[in-house]
């Protein structure tokens, strides 16, 4: 593969908690336009992983690249800033703000609109119809109205997709988009994670296998920490040593 295929890569990452490797040598390459699953058993390091790509914890040692560039040491708001985006914290929506505003809200932090500017009339006009438009891609066209506290559990996961995709993003991560749903809003989600987010890459922490088997193109299996089997699927899944770590918890 060439290397401008590659838009993030880590290169012996490491995260040592006193002595501890939560996160040991890991060297993962994610494609362009992949989705890219994260999986292991619970304890193998994936939180933390995942809060190292987004700067939320530093590494003890090793690389991080993003676009080829070496974003170990950058700040959360700058990595934001050049499209690399985590998702799925509902804590990031505004429970008491209708799905329309809140898709607006994030479209204005991407367009980075003062108050002076997107308050006329016109501006705003533009922006509460782009809202709209992502309201319906997500299937909450009818819901434009309605707070985000008020929708359904799997309703407000698609309202996060909509305001994630506000934000342009060129990578999004995604912390277990299907964390206790239920199974119809599992697959409510699954196909929206396979529609409309389509053409852009993801990197996400999934504990279902089966999302994982539907949507990821590559997995990363971690277990204590390090890299256990990387391939597909069907390779991951048949793997003994994958097989093992997940009959032991
Ligand atoms: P996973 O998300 O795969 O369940 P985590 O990344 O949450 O795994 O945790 C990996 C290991 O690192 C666990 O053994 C956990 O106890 C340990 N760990 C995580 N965060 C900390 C921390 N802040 N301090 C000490 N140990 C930690």
């Amino acid at each position: 593969q060439p290397t401008s295929s590659v838009i993030l890569e880590t290169r012996g990452l490491t995260k040592d908690f006193r002595g501890f490797k939560a996160i040991e040598d890991v060297n993962v390459k994610v494609q362009t336009g992949h989705i890219h699953a994260l999986i292991g058993p619970n304890g193998a390091g994936k939180t933390t992983f995942f809060n190292l790509l987004t700067k939320f914890l530093k590494p003890t040692s090793g690389k991080i690249l993003y676009d080829g560039d070496d974003i170990t040491n950058h700040r959360p708001a700058d990595i934001a800033q050049h499209g690399l985006i985590r998702s799925f914290q509902i804590s990031a929506v505004f429970p008491h703000l209708s799905a329309r505003e809140n898709v607006r809200i994030a479209l204005q932090r991407k367009l980075g609109i003062s108050y002076q500017f997107w308050r006329s009339i016109r501006v705003l006009d533009q922006l509460n119809e782009e809202a709209q438009h992502l309201l319906e891609q997500v299937d909450l066209g009818a819901f434009g109205d309605t707070k985000a506290v008020e929708l359904a559990y799997g309703r407000k996961r698609a309202l996060e997709i909509a305001t994630t995709i506000a934000l342009k993003p060129r990578l999004m991560l995604l912390d277990e988009p299907t964390q206790g749903m239920s199974a119809e809003d599992v697959h409510t989600v699954t196909d929206l994670i396979r529609e409309v987010v389509k053409d852009r890459t993801i990197v996400m922490v999934e504990h279902n296998l089966n999302v994982v088997s539907t949507l990821a193109d590559r997995i990363t299996v971690l277990n204590r920490g390090r890299v256990l089997a990387e391939g597909d699927y069907d390779t991951v899944s048949t793997n003994p040593a994958v097989m093992e770590a997940y009959m032991g918890t």
